[in-house]
């Protein structure tokens, strides 16, 4: 079996910490400015490597088209659609993610 559980939770805090950087590097004045999606490639790669499952709280929020972090009001626009029961991310390319909360 390919990672035991120090190497798991390991690669967990990994997919977490690069996440944070994500949203950290989309402000402009940040010297990591404009690598978020490659820390969202590396996280993916970690979470594939040791068979972690990215947790909910960081998936939703990523592009599935584009892997750039979702921050409201930075990098997506945020819409409720209260007939349909869902919060809609609107991503810069145009892909839309919906968040149910019915
Ligand atoms: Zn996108």
């Amino acid at each position: 079996m390919k990672g035991n559980k120090i190497q798991r939770e390991m690669a967990e805090y990994r997919i977490e910490r690069l996440f944070s950087l994500a949203k950290e590097s989309l402000d402009p004045k940040s010297p990591m400015h404009g690598l978020g999606k490659r820390y969202i490639h590396i996280a993916e790669e970690i979470s594939t490597h040791y068979r972690v499952r990215i947790p909910n709280s960081i998936r939703l929020y990523i592009c599935r088209t584009c892997h750039n972090p979702l921050v409201p009001g930075i990098s997506a626009k945020v819409r409720v659609v209260s007939d349909k029961g869902y919060v809609a991310y609107v991503c810069r390319c145009t892909a839309e993610r919906h968040v149910f909360y019915k």
